[in-house]
């Protein structure tokens, strides 16, 4: 085919491919299809979000959100802001996404941040094995014996474990093609995830689009503990976009190549991974999905997670308390509690640098999807940076009583390591200032036997020789604090699958009149929180709706006015579909004394009939969730007239 009406079809091919796996999905996942597809639809004809740079094609991966996702993004980080970062006094930073490379280098992802992924042998398209693999076992799992289907079944929930031996493995038993072309496929490659680019005009120095938000909380540790006033725990918090090149992003939202992360990094004793809070959190109900569960074959279970952190299950107090938080917070926000789920990683799973995970899985029309991971760091990445750069990246903790250390140093002679080592001098007197007495009397003793010593620093050696050493000091010296390197417990929310699966769980259609459907988004999340209708376009409303407006913008009530044509029922019906939690109407008796106006509820359609000084205090309150519409109810009275012209 000629290149260019190739490269004109590729995104048409694409976007077929994408609603086909979505369908695929719906199917398998025998959700309430329409519902789905209808919210989706909703979503992007409401501008919630929608494919970025569409009028040239779009990119897969990548999405923009339009004023009602800004406002619900918005809602979501200062909620998150407040129950997180308040509450807990944690510390937040806002770091830069352009990371040089040894940096990313250092933390582990240059070398391991990697998905498996295969290539079409014929025409280079490329896949992510593990979902081509799952793709590929549910498909067959449809026609085979109920001895294959078990065997399908058990790869699936083991996928997630495997490595690339073992997915090529499965692979040739189930003689896997492309599900594209049926043409055949590669072996399994390892492609890294991060996005390169030069830092500058030279070209010289490599660097990434940051892959978490993380490192920018690690490489600043010291000044934030200093902050903290060399305090242990604490937490720092981090709001950001991070980037990853996904191999084959599908799924709208939920896989993209450009998202906003809400990481928190608690820093704590690595002895000592109890939380003051715990206690207020012990009887918390959740579902968990333990790694031993999904390796035997068994389901999930509910307990609290007192009982998941005592019989050691959850790690320890510090992981335990945040799967809680981050509970309380999916919750709250309007997150169904039916379709959560926390999920531990098996072995193998685990991120380079974890030593425990679970995952908040929500479960929407694609199936289960992580949310929010929450991953036990330990040490590694303070250990790694300090590592690398020669700074201690450590905490003192008072020790019971005061000791009295022996103490072995290495003066070193720096003009001698100067004109030999030049620029790396400074790394090499940096690493010998930092060692252990082991260390320091290894190389005392390669000195007087042989003249001279290597020392590796990041794969490069450096020969030390006598002339650079003035001496190996000997001293006793009184200590009173230990040195430890914290460890960290980091709960990491993707904000836009967080949307994404709310807008899922909160869409409804109204069980009269199926072309009627509504976002039942908490008031707190709403992105707008109430409409102002003047029952028609008689210019004798439009004063007290532009008083109403002023006094509502005053309360910082957000509200939008809509005196277009069209019947109050079709216009209450525009602002459902946007979650407008709440409606004021202004009608004839409106303008009468004393002035009221009719309020809306958007779920029960139910409304009262409030006098208009009431109206910005009680929409404020109901807004933040401080008042409830049932005790509004029970205040004013009911008004019933308008609903027949709603419809
Ligand atoms: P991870 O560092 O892989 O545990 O990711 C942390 C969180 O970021 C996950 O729980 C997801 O919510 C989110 N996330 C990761 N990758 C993506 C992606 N490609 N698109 C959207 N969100 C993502």
């Amino acid at each position: 085919m000629d290149p260019e009406v190739e490269a004109l079809l590729a995104p048409l091919r694409a976007l077929v491919k994408e609603q086909g796996d979505v369908v695929r999905e719906l199917k398998t996942q025998k959700a309430p299809e329409m519902d789905v597809k209808k919210a989706v639809a909703e979503l992007k004809r409401r501008f919630f979000y929608d494919q970025s740079f569409a009028i040239y094609g779009g990119v897969s991966g990548q999405y923009d959100f339009g004023p009602m996702g800004c406002a619900l993004k918005g809602n979501l980080l200062n909620l998150w802001r407040s129950f997180f970062v308040m509450e807990e006094q944690m510390l937040e930073v806002d770091c830069t996404m352009l990371t040089p490379e040894p940096v990313l280098k250092a933390s582990g992802h240059v070398d391991k941040f990697a998905d498996l992924m295969v290539k079409d042998l014929k025409n280079g398209e490329c896949f992510r094995l593990d979902h081509l693999i799952k793709a590929q076992l549910e498909k067959s799992e449809k026609k085979a014996t109920a001895e294959v289907k078990a065997r399908c079944d058990d790869i699936i929930v083991k996928l997630d474990n495997m490595g690339a031996p073992e997915m090529s493995a499965i692979m040739k038993e189930f003689s896997m093609k492309s599900p594209v072309t049926n043409n055949d496929l590669s072996e399994p490659m390892e492609f890294n995830l991060m996005f390169q680019t030069h830092i500058g005009p030279t070209g010289l120095m490599k660097g990434f689009l940051r892959p978490e938000t993380a490192q920018g909380i690690f490489v600043n540790f010291k000044r934030l503990l200093e902050f903290n006033q060399g305090k242990l725990p604490f937490a720092a918090a981090q709001i950001g976009n991070a980037f990853r090149n996904e191999i084959s992003p599908r799924s709208g939202l939920l896989r993209v190549r450009e998202f906003t992360m809400a990481e928190i990094e608690h820093f704590c004793d690595p002895q000592d991974k109890s939380h003051p809070k715990f206690d207020d959190i012990r009887g918390t109900e959740i579902c968990l999905y333990s790694a031993a569960n999904q390796m035997e074959g068994k389901s999930v279970y509910k307990t609290t997670i007192g009982e998941a952190v005592d019989s050691s299950t959850v790690a320890n107090h510090t992981i335990g308390y945040f799967m809680a938080r981050i509970q309380q917070f999916l919750l709250k926000i309007g997150i169904d509690p039916k379709r959560l789920r926390f999920r531990q990683h098996m072995g193998n799973e685990m991120a380079h640098y974890a030593c425990d995970c679970w995952d908040a899985e929500i479960l929407t029309s694609y199936g289960w999807v992580e949310c929010v991971g929450c991953a036990d760091r330990s040490a590694f990445d303070l250990n790694q940076h300090y590592k690398a750069t020669g700074v201690k990246l450590c905490a003192e903790k008072p020790l019971p009583e005061p000791v009295m250390e022996n103490v072995v140093e290495l003066i070193t002679n720096k003009s001698a390591l100067g004109k030999t080592f030049k620029k790396e001098a400074k790394l090499l007197t940096t690493h010998l200032a930092n060692l252990d007495t082991a260390a320091v009397e290894s190389i005392e003793s390669s000195l007087n036997s042989t003249g001279q010593h290597s020392v590796e620093i990041d794969g490069q050696t450096f020969t030390l020789t006598k002339d650079m050493i003035v001496e190996v000091k000997r001293f006793q010296k009184k200590v009173f604090v230990e040195e430890i390197i914290p460890s960290v417990i980091e709960p990491s929310f993707g904000v836009g699958r967080i949307m994404y699966s709310l807008l899922e769980h909160s869409f409804r259609v109204r069980p009269d009149d199926e072309q009627r459907t509504y976002f039942s988004l908490p008031a707190w999340m709403a992105p707008i929180k109430c409409s102002v209708l003047p029952l028609s376009n008689n210019p004798d409303f439009i004063p007290l709706v532009k008083l109403l407006s002023k006094a509502l913008t005053e309360a910082e009530v957000s509200h939008k006015v809509d005196d277009s044509s069209g019947s109050i029922g079709k216009r209450y019906a525009r602002t459902d579909e946007v979650a407008v939690p709440f409606g004021i109407c202004v009608d004839f008796d409106s303008l009468k004394t004393p002035h009221t106006v009719t309020v809306r509820e958007r779920d029960s359609t139910l409304q009262v009939r409030m006098p208009v000084d009431d109206v910005p205090e009680v929409l404020r309150r109901m807004s933040q969730g401080k008042l409830l519409w049932d005790d509004v109810m029970k205040k004013y009275p009911k008004f019933e007239q308008q609903q027949s012209s709603q419809k």
